[in-house]
């Protein structure tokens, strides 16, 4: 089937909010009201149609980033799955990536919650255009104005209503439509499909021009056809107005906001109304930039069908059925089932085997993906998380996407030994999903150690091994993922020099190590001219580096941010090889290593606590006890919000204490920030504690 595409008519979104905000159940209500999801489910009752795994369903939150599609006045809507917990911000930014506006959700009645700010941040960061949609307006307490003033303020948001409630809480009916001037309402009926259009009621004649007026100027100002209608006094046609607006909210100057209740289905229709009439289309937007050879020369391609290929890999998932499943985002020319297609990553050929939409309940299979559609591959073996799929001979390779290291881990012991065959291999496949997750074996403990982002995240794969993979593992105390690196500068000489009968070893080099960027690992800088150490031996050096960082001097953990420039050195004709030269990098560097000067590195936490305000001094006493720094205060109505950054070893067990200090009316989040070094004597307890072990 050779399928016809209208890239104009393709939206890929998102929705993101804060926990409990109602982001299920406003894809489940999308998804009902658009006809692809016959069963209604209801979050409580562990039934939602997203929620792909059990835990989710336990838990009532999401986790995996899928993509589903459906279908809207004629468009094509993907909708990709993105995290609702902070533990899972990887999670969030790879969907960024592929995704082309956002639906910022907000409750009523909570406002701006610390994730929504978190989140909020992001989109601005990918440049994603966004849309919010003030839910729960049904709840005790709702108020569609305070919101959207936070939204502004705390945001700082261009945030424009495009629509005004009538009533809230349990008065909410429906909305006036700004760009109509209509009402809209919504009886509640068994199947609440119902919607009754009427005129704009008396009470709320004068509120509705008010905010009409005020959506007017503010599209105006963003358009200049309209500016000028506007100071002439001339009102803009329906067409206009929609147009600017969709261009405004592309340009990200606008935020056009809507509210309603997705739990008792008011206002979901007109919300994917407004997704279509103004969010981006991936033609909407501009090319991608790639780079190709060595010299990371920029290339863009432009969202068209024509050749040549450019789509990321951004989610691999297993799947019970169709074993490794990865989804994909065509940014230019089309992705054929049964084509070979080449990873420019990687750099291998891959086979396309098959390719599937997936929806809500089902999948259809497909033949081909087109420029600016997101889709599930089967066959795709060596392909993972941030990979480029291109055209072979003319390859490109798209901006891959960062994750941060894992900041916590856990030992997991196996119980049997059947169940520690089975662990190995189910690491394996649990790794390919998720980047953000890594197992590393201690040798001398015999443990593996998983690590991740969070407790929470740890908890999860510790759960998945368990109920998919049927390993019993015992779970071992949480323990912080410490780094350690170089204090100051050193240059060190080193000769790898012995003698035993037959062959003998010699490999020397100099070498001068400095601190590195933060995040970039080891950098390594070859300068040695005319072939004192042969070209050949270089490579081992630098591999006997890396072997040495892999357990740090200081207390074997794992070092970063290290540059290493290699200056000098010489060989022997007889007795040098690969392998005296990558013990004398490994046996060098770590000597060099402590000339420097050595330092723990620990994992520091950006944290938000909210609690009414009468807590605020108990709060800042507990934060500043746990290392924190307090970087701000918000007060808003009787709640104050505090943000600060602590160190992650301090954190185990906060929320319990929260709890405790605030009479059970506070609540946190946390989210890894940044490594930062450790106080000297705290780092000699970790390294004893460690020696202990
Ligand atoms: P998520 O964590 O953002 O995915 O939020 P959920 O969709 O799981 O919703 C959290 C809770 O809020 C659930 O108990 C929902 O039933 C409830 N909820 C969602 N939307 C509404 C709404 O419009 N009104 C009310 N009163 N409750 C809602």
């Amino acid at each position: 089937m050779v399928r016809q595409i209208d890239i104009g008519r393709v939206r890929n979104v998102g929705l993101m909010a804060h926990i409990d905000a109602g982001k299920t159940t406003v894809t489940e209500r999308i998804l009902f009201f658009t006809g692809k999801s016959h069963k209604m489910g209801e979050v409580h009752d562990g039934q939602a149609t997203m929620d792909w795994m059990v835990q989710e369903q336990e838990r009532g939150i999401t986790i995996t980033s899928a993509a589903t599609t459906t279908y809207w006045r004629d468009h094509r809507i993907n909708i990709i799955d993105t995290p609702g917990h902070v533990d899972f911000t990887a999670e969030v930014e790879r969907s960024l990536r592929v995704l082309d506006g956002t639906i910022m959700l907000f409750c009523a009645v909570g406002g701006v919650q610390p994730q929504a700010r978190t989140v909020w941040r992001q989109a601005e960061k990918y440049r994603v255009p966004r849309i919010a949609f003030v839910n729960k307006m049904d709840r005790i307490g709702a108020d569609f104005e305070g919101v959207v003033a936070a939204v502004r303020k705390e945001l700082g948001a261009n945030a424009v209503p495009v629509v005004i409630p009538i009533g809230a809480e349990a008065e909410f009916e429906g909305i006036v439509d700004l760009i109509d001037m209509k009402a809209v309402y919504y009886p509640e009926t068994p199947q609440g499909v119902i919607i009754k259009e009427g005129p704009i009621p008396e009470g709320l004649q004068q509120k509705a021009l008010d905010a009409q007026a005020y959506m007017i100027e503010r599209i105006s100002e963003q358009d200049d056809s309209l500016t000028e209608k506007f100071i002439n006094g001339e009102a803009p046609g329906r067409e206009e107005l929609v147009a600017a607006l969709r261009k405004a909210t592309i340009a990200r100057a606008i935020t056009p906001v809507l509210c309603g209740a997705a739990f008792r289905n008011k206002v979901v229709r007109r919300l994917l109304d407004a997704i279509v009439d103004y969010l981006p289309s991936p033609a909407d937007l501009p090319p991608v930039i790639g780079t190709v050879n060595e010299d990371k020369e920029e290339i863009i391609r432009f969202p068209s069908d024509d050749p040549p290929l450019a789509a990321v890999a951004f989610k691999v998932q297993a799947d019970n059925h169709l074993g490794k499943i990865t989804y994909v985002r065509v940014y230019s020319g089309v992705l054929r089932a049964g084509e070979f297609v080449y990873n420019s990553n990687r750099e291998k050929k891959q086979r396309v085997g098959l390719i599937f939409e997936m929806h809500a309940n089902k999948r259809t299979r497909v033949d081909t993906l087109h420029a600016g559609e997101v889709g599930a591959v089967v066959g795709l073996a060596n392909t993972f998380t941030g990979d480029t799929l291109c055209d072979e001979h003319d390859p490109i390779v798209l901006e891959t996407i960062d994750f941060p290291a894992p900041v916590i881990g856990v030992a997991v012991t196996p119980q049997s030994r059947a169940d520690s065959e089975r662990l190995s291999k189910s690491l394996v496949r649990l790794a390919e999903e998720d980047p953000t997750f890594t197992v590393m074996g201690n040798e001398e403990t015999g443990d593996v150690v998983i690590s991740g982002m969070g407790e929470l995240h740890l908890e999860i794969i510790t759960d998945r091994l368990m109920r998919e993979f049927n390993v019993n593992v015992d779970v071992g105390k949480p323990q912080v993922a410490y780094r350690e690196t170089i204090i100051g500068s050193a240059e060190h000489e080193h000769k790898h020099v012995k003698q035993t009968g037959g062959h003998g070893q010699y490999a020397h080099m100099k070498i001068y190590i400095e601190p590195g960027e933060s995040g970039a690992g080891l950098q390594f800088e070859n300068k040695i001219t005319g072939g004192r150490i042969p070209r050949e031996y270089i490579p081992a050096i630098k591999r006997g580096i890396i072997q040495a960082m892999e357990k740090g001097p200081f207390a074997k953990f794992p070092m970063v941010d290290i540059k290493v420039i290699l200056f000098d050195g010489s060989s022997h004709d007889v007795d040098s090889s690969e392998h005296a030269f990558r013990t004398c990098g490994t046996i060098g560097f770590r000597d060099a290593c402590n000339k420097a000067g050595l330092q723990l590195l620990e994992p520091v936490m950006a944290v938000e606590v909210t609690a009414p305000q009468d807590y605020t001094g108990a709060i800042t006493g507990s934060l500043c006890s746990k290392r924190g720094k307090i970087l701000q205060m918000d007060v808003k109505e009787d709640m104050a919000s505090l943000r600060a950054r602590v160190p992650l070893d301090e954190m185990f067990g906060y929320a319990s204490e929260v709890r405790t200090l605030t009479s059970g009316r506070g609540e946190f989040t946390m989210h890894f920030d940044r490594y930062e070094a450790m106080p000297h004597v705290l780092a000699e307890e970790v390294v004893e504690a460690r020696s202990k072990k």
